[in-house]
């Protein structure tokens, strides 16, 4: 890719005036980046191939070397050949830009011989001091594994991808330099498992990454790099969070929690609710209101549709209104509007507010009730005058029930009437 703004053309320039990477980073790389090797025979004769001193070793897995003190990885075999590779990375600075080199080291062990290491660079993140960031690579090639780089390729300006990202994500030499803002921002020492190139642009671009990092919260500053749309959302929780010297058991629960407090109306500039006590009995009790919050939204949008039907529901069963019956203590009546039938569903906790039931030609719904208080809902069949169901709370039956239905049968006949009229 041709370079096309100012940036591009400053990076490409910069790009190519790189000293290789120094020695002591390959040999850092070397040690602590990759697996070491001891090969066992079958008789416990133990070979180091990072030196080739042989002893007899009776260790499990792991053992060190006596000789040169490498942490080894015990195989047992008759191998002589063993390969690992790792990526690796080295911060510098180039004409005012920070740059993560990132280099694929590859370490090839023989019994009986030294390591032989083999280096190549393959990317490159550039940064300036705004945090506008440029990849200059070697060109990939179309392939299944991550890795593949054509190695006869030059190191160039390149788009970024995912790939980059991925392997960029990589260790650093920690005796690395850093433009002077980023070391004012709080760069110094590790990089908290966050991506470099991603913690360095980060720093550079928002200043409120740069008042975690010298808050020295780390495992914020992580979750909220991941998770930048969060960040958005939690800042003014956290600035509150921070004057109070509030602790967060749990950032990701507590970002969860500002956000329901959000959805809830709540203040989240509100000390109160942004450093509760106990922030997971909290998050729970913020968990369950969001629940019913839903469901009552749910509720109420399906009872604006059903309202929609109040029209045809009058149409279809008005002949039967203001039908009551009585035997002195309980008292059964039709209901007359999809509101009552709603209203039912919601009290009893069953399914008679469903449009299968007040829009059915074929049924009638009627309410049983003492002294105005629900007991059950009757479904009468209006083709056969037969009492379909009733039933109380949760769909259970009451001990009322058999009276309920005597009094309905008693009763038929003027349900006929009605609909004869
Ligand atoms: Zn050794």
């Amino acid at each position: 890719m041709k370079p096309k703004t100012r940036f591009q053309y400053k990076v490409a320039a910069a790009n190519e005036r790189l000293q290789p990477i120094k020695d002591k980073a390959v040999e850092w790389a070397f040690h602590h980046t990759l697996n070491h090797y001891a090969f066992r025979s079958p008789k416990g004769l133990t070979t180091c191939l990072d030196c080739g001193h042989k002893w007899y070793e009776k260790g499990d897995k792991k053992c060190i070397c006596p000789k040169c003190g490498a942490k080894l990885e015990i195989n047992d075999t008759l191998c002589r050949k063993a390969v690992d590779k790792s990526y690796c990375s080295v911060l510098e600075t180039q004409d005012g830009m920070q740059i993560q080199r990132v280099f694929l080291l590859t370490a090839v062990y023989r019994k009986g011989g030294k390591p032989e290491i083999h280096i190549r660079e393959t990317l490159r993140y550039w940064l300036d001091e705004n945090g506008q960031s440029a990849v200059t690579a070697l060109r990939r090639t179309l392939g299944f594994y991550r890795d593949s780089f054509s190695l006869c390729s030059d190191i160039e300006l390149r788009n970024d991808s995912d790939v980059f990202q991925y392997i960029a994500d990589c260790e650093v030499y920690p005796r690395y330099t850093a433009i002077p803002k980023l070391q004012r921002n709080g760069l110094k020492g590790g990089f908290c498992g966050i991506a470099p190139q991603r913690l360095m642009k980060a720093l550079l671009s928002d200043n409120r990454i740069e008042t975690m990092m010298k808050a020295g919260q780390k495992a914020h500053l992580k979750y909220f790099i991941y998770n930048s749309q969060r960040l958005d959302e939690c800042w003014a929780a956290y600035r509150i969070v921070m004057r109070n010297n509030y602790h967060i058991a749990d950032i990701g629960v507590w970002a969860d929690y500002i956000n329901m407090l959000v959805q809830c109306g709540k203040d989240i500039h509100n000390a109160h609710y942004v450093c509760p006590t106990d922030l997971m009995a909290a998050h729970d009790d913020y968990q369950e209101k969001i629940r019913i919050l839903r469901e009552r939204e749910k509720l109420e949008e399906n009872r604006r549709k059903a309202l929609e039907h109040e029209q045809e529901f009058r149409k279809m069963k008005g002949r039967f209104f203001g039908l009551e019956f009585t035997d002195g203590t309980i008292v059964v009546s039709v209901l007359d509007s999809v509101l009552a039938h709603y209203q039912e569903g919601d009290a009893l906790h069953h399914c008679v507010g469903l449009e299968s039931y007040f829009l059915n030609p074929k049924c009638l719904i009627l309410s049983a009730r003492i002294n105005g208080r629900r007991i059950e809902t009757v479904e009468l069949s209006l083709t056969s005058f037969k009492i379909l169901q009733s039933r109380g709370l949760q769909n259970k039956s009451t001990e009322y029930h058999d009276r309920i239905i005597a009094l309905v049968r008693k009763n038929v006949k003027h349900v006929r009437k009605r609909m004869a009229a």
